[in-house]
């Protein structure tokens, strides 16, 4: 998918100046973009009451990126410590935080619930019996098994590791309503990158139809849906947009049924991480090597540290070389890593590249810098934003070498063998 023509029209002139100004590689950020497609969800929800959008930390942990979703009223979603410290430090607390963790550990529930705690989403029945102190306001995430079908990253819920079974989700709501919460949500995640809306909506309806059951069951009434991430985005020039509109103006009609025929309504709740910033953000890097063996590869400055997705799932990325002229050729476009699946493209056409040509890989502002890792002694590459008055603003630093050896520095710790 070519990146909005905003952000192309802003970025794209200027992208010598700004690489000669911060090097290369790095991810750029669109605030402008971002911040069009958080209007986008607040308008296309408007009709389902009462709506909040808590952006999925993982997509993008920036400290500068979470105080812009911060700043459009949107709430956190964190799984993990790091995670909840990040959002804290934007300023957000108690029900702005949702902790949706998985395979729990203790340090986990006393991190959610310091500084006024979260809404605790647990993941699993047996849970309830080891949070330290049963919060009022609990979740619990639903996974309905061979009621739905999943799909290609998450895979088939039966098979997923996620949630509380259908067979438990009533007793799982009894068993935390008898150590003492009485505030309750209702939570599911079952696709990623899906473009396909009305699967959106059948996880709404099946989460409507589990509240109803559960206030049968139980006397109790849930006060949010949160229908999980996982909307998608397309990657490929061919792929359609998931028509946003449909999918807010359907949950909307649920929603209002649902009030009309029970006379309350849960709020409706998600954590798209992908959605928001998956499409604003770029990873520019620059050509350094050209070789011509069997295939011809094209090397480049930065590796899978800074995207895993190609070599992770076999994701397209889409990419651009703005300013290179034709003719086209087929290459491979590769990283330095010692991994054959260090490629951002394979057997891809595009314009002739040589040594000094600028890259555009497109796509990259969800799940890309974030899943990087250090293999091979790879470094992360640095993050800018581009904001909205034009400006461009480091947002952080690459990774240095000192930052890689900063583990090895320890205190010596050796338990003899023994006698
Ligand atoms: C990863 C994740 C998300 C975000 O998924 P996207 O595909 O980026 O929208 C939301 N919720 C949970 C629980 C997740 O694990």
């Amino acid at each position: 998918m070519p990146i909005t023509n905003s952000f192309k029209a802003q970025l794209y002139p200027q992208l010598e100046r700004i690489t000669n100004h911060f090097g290369t590689p790095f991810h750029i950020y669109d605030e402008a973009g971002i911040r069009a497609t958080g209007r986008a969800l607040q308008e296309a929800f408007a009709a389902a009451g009462t709506f909040r959008e808590y952006f999925a930390v993982k997509a993008l942990p920036n400290p500068a990126i979470l105080a812009v979703m911060r700043s459009m009223g949107f709430g956190f979603d964190c799984s993990s410590i790091p995670e909840l410290l990040l959002a804290r430090s934007t300023g957000a607390r108690g029900e702005e935080i949702m902790f949706t963790s998985n395979n729990t550990s203790q340090d986990d529930f006393l991190a959610a619930a310091d500084e006024g705690g979260c809404i605790l989403n647990l993941d699993d029945i047996s849970l309830v019996a080891k949070v330290p102190v049963m919060p009022e306001l609990i979740c619990f995430r639903y996974n309905p098994g061979s009621r739905r079908s999943g799909n290609a990253i998450i895979g088939k819920p039966e098979e997923a590791k996620y949630g509380v079974s259908h067979e438990q989700i009533v007793e799982a709501y009894r068993q935390a309503q008898q150590r003492g919460a009485h505030r309750f949500g209702l939570h599911t995640m079952l696709a990623s990158n899906e473009l396909d809306y009305s699967y959106m909506v059948q996880t709404a309806s099946m989460l409507l139809e589990l509240c109803r059951q559960l206030e049968l069951e139980l006397d109790i009434r849930m006060e949010f849906i949160n229908i999980g991430g996982g909307m998608g985005i397309p990657y490929t020039p061919e792929a359609a947009p998931l028509n946003l509109q449909a999918m807010g103006r359907e949950i909307g009609q649920l929603m209002q049924k649902f009030e009309k025929d029970y006379s309350y309504c849960p709020a409706l709740y998600m954590e798209s991480g992908r959605f928001m910033t998956g499409p604003h953000g770029v990873l520019v890097t620059r050509v350094i090597n050209r070789k011509e063996i069997y295939r011809t590869y094209v090397g480049v400055d930065a590796c899978m540290s800074a995207l895993m997705r190609p070599g992770m799932y076999g994701a397209y990325h889409h990419i651009e070389a703005p300013g290179v002229e034709q003719p086209e050729e087929v290459v491979d476009v590769v990283g330095s890593l010692c991994e054959n699946n260090d490629k951002f493209a394979i057997q891809r056409t595009l314009p002739r590249l040589s040594e000094g040509d600028l890259i555009v890989i497109q796509d990259t502002g969800a799940h890309g810098q974030a899943m990087g890792f250090n293999y091979n002694g790879k470094l992360r590459p640095q993050e800018l934003m581009l904001r909205q008055d034009g400006s461009v603003e480091r947002i952080r630093r690459a990774e240095t070498v000192d930052d890689y050896f900063a583990t090895l520095q320890f205190e010596e710790n050796i338990l003899a063998a023994e006698q």
